[in-house]
């Protein structure tokens, strides 16, 4: 599958969307951006006055700082792929309404679908709840768990929202705390990622094991 031109297709239909009213408002739309083969994906809320602006996501103070968390593990946005729940901006950057992500879950779900990442990391609650609708960030960040997801295993972390971090003093230090700790998390997940059996039954050999990082 060419997936740079699959992602091209999604972005073409997000441009085109009107299902809900926020392509009214917004100036453009943010499909999302990075590595098609990326093996990990990062998945925010939605775009924000910035990123409304250029059409990218996370080009903000909070882009500044994914920047910084993701340089504080190896990794840019050249490695990743980066997008939001929602492909247009809120007015206001209200939050997004259950009907709007209702109608903008297929794009999402699509990207996924041909991405394929092997780690997912979402980036504040309505991102995790795509994946755990009974999720609670406050409990569940940083705590990696191994998922299916349109038909695929894959790890999944929930983090903290950036902008989150960047309006309390403890979040950030959490923040930074968890990013330190994905590859860990990755390590000792991806055993049980490619033993569909549970890592006691069956050990993978070493070329099976993840080493994203
Ligand atoms: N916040 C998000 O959730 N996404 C962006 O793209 C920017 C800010």
């Amino acid at each position: 599958m060419d997936k740079q031109k699959e992602l091209g297709k999604v972005a073409q239909e997000v441009e085109v969307c009107r299902t809900c009213s926020l392509a009214k408002s917004a100036t453009h739309p943010v499909p999302g951006n990075g590595n098609p083969n990326a093996e990990i994906m990062l998945i925010g809320e939605a775009p924000g006055y910035w990123e409304d602006q250029k059409g990218i996501p996370f080009v903000g103070v909070a882009g500044k700082l994914l920047d910084e968390l993701l340089a504080s593990i190896d990794l840019s946005r050249e490695k990743v792929f980066v997008t939001n729940v929602l492909k247009h901006r809120p007015p206001n950057n209200r939050d997004p309404s259950p009907e709007e992500v209702k109608v903008c879950q297929p794009f999402l779900e699509r990207q996924i679908n041909v991405i394929q990442p092997k780690v997912i990391i979402t980036l504040g609650r309505f991102a995790m709840y795509h994946f755990l609708p009974l999720g609670k960030i406050s409990r569940d960040h940083g705590q990696g768990k191994v998922i299916e997801s349109a038909g695929q295993r894959l790890i999944l972390i929930p983090m903290y929202h950036p902008a989150a971090a960047l309006r309390a003093g403890e979040v950030n230090r959490q923040l930074k705390e968890d990013f330190k700790n994905i590859p860990a998390e990755v390590k000792r997940l991806g055993k049980s990622l490619n033993s569909p059996a549970g890592p006691e039954e069956k050990k993978p050999d070493k070329e099976e094991q993840l080493t994203l990082i």
